[in-house]
């Protein structure tokens, strides 16, 4: 029999990681994605040259593969929305994505739908928002790693800032002076099953997440909560795939949501290490129809830290990276980009805990101070 063929728009990191999955499952991945040397390519079975957003590359895409799904979500989607009217099959289907590509969209629907969020709106009704400095200012579209999230603490930076983005679209909310971030994995069937991973906290630098500690030392109600939220969301879309959730937990221990990834997230990286089906298996699962599975830790917790770039160079940091690699329960995974640019995720590292004497952040920083040593 033919392997099931799964085409991925989009070759980077998240799309390389679905390798080990991808045959563990006996698919086949086809990948979407512009440049020779993204990480995906070295997986992929077949791979199209081609921009994200590029719909006509994407036909070519489906004309070779059964199911089309996502590792980005910076697609044009009204061109693709004719090719789903020719029948291709996208998973998530097209409607699912649709309210969550443009940050104010996503923020109104999450708010229609009864899920909390930080207060939000439009820069033209900016006179009316009744909230006061700091403010946060986002890009409305093609956001991340913090890129298009601006804090603004004063009036002159807020006008200088509107200046300096006056044609990007924006808009604008309160600042959430959060006790936590957190986040949670959500996968669904096609026969509506949803299963959630444990919710993890995440640490951030400059806007840019640092490391993720599995699971989030919260109180159960929290994950309730989160669990309660993710099958609301996925269900009332109707997913088939997976989504990654964030919230801010504010001091009087709300959860609000501020992003939803409509795919495999940074967040989830630990389950590579620390579940027996990873966020990527899960994703490949939901979308072919197998049965989803479990999504318990194979381990009492895990420490998940970004390798960032912190410099322009061509540098492998294979030194720095054996350093790190024999470290006590350590999984190095290096994505194998040629080109290293400050904040670029260049790689990442999983620490599985394996005893309730360690602690977490003691050893994100640890290996932090190896890598981000001079
Ligand atoms: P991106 O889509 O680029 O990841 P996010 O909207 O998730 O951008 O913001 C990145 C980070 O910026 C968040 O993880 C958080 O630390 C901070 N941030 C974003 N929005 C707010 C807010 N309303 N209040 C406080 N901090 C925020």
């Amino acid at each position: 029999m033919s392997k099931q063929r799964v085409g991925v728009i989009g070759g980077g990191q998240l799309a390389w990681m679905m390798g080990t999955a991808t045959e563990k499952l006996g698919l086949e991945l086809w990948i979407q994605t512009p440049q020779k040397d993204d990480p995906a390519v070295a997986i992929a079975h077949e791979v199209i040259f081609a921009p994200i957003d590029d719909a006509n590359a994407t036909e070519k895409l489906a004309q070779k593969c059964d199911i089309i799904t996502f590792e980005n979500e910076f697609i044009d989607l009204d061109a693709l929305r004719n090719l789903e009217a020719k029948g291709v099959c996208f998973r998530p289907k097209l409607s699912a994505l649709s309210p969550l590509l443009d940050k104010y969209e996503q923020r109104s629907y999450l708010h229609n739908i009864g899920i909390p969020v930080p207060k939000f709106t439009t820069l033209e009704n900016i006179s009316s928002f009744n909230s006061d400095f700091p403010l946060v200012v986002k890009a409305r579209r093609h956001g991340y790693d913090g890129q298009g999230t601006f804090i603004v603490k004063t009036e002159a930076e807020l006008t200088s800032l509107l200046q300096r983005l006056k044609d990007v679209p924006l808009m604008l909310e309160e600042y959430v002076p959060f006790e936590k971030e957190l986040a949670i994995m959500v996968a669904r069937s096609i026969t509506g099953q949803v299963v959630t991973y444990p919710l993890v906290a995440t640490y951030q630098k400059e806007q840019v997440c640092r490391w993720v500690i599995a699971p989030a030392h919260v109180p159960e109600t929290l994950q309730i909560q989160a669990n309660k939220i993710g099958k609301h969301l996925l269900t009332e879309l109707d997913v088939v795939g997976i989504f990654g959730i964030e919230f801010f937990l504010t001091s009087e221990g709300e959860l609000l949501v501020n992003e939803i990834a409509p795919r495999t997230h940074n967040s989830g990286h630990y389950t590579l290490d620390a579940c027996d089906i990873s966020q990527f298996e899960m994703q490949l699962r939901a979308v072919t129809k197998h049965q989803l599975g479990s999504t318990q830790l194979n381990c009492l917790g895990a420490v998940m830290i970004n390798l960032l770039g912190y410099e322009d160079s061509y540098s492998d940091y294979a030194e720095k990276r054996n350093k790190i690699a024999q470290l006590p329960n350590t999984y190095l995974h290096w994505y194998g980009k040629k080109e290293c640019r400050a904040g670029r995720k260049l790689g990442h590292v999983t620490v599985l805990i394996k005893d309730h004497t360690t602690d977490p952040e003691m050893i994100a920083k640890k290996i932090e101070s190896i890598w981000y040593s001079h």
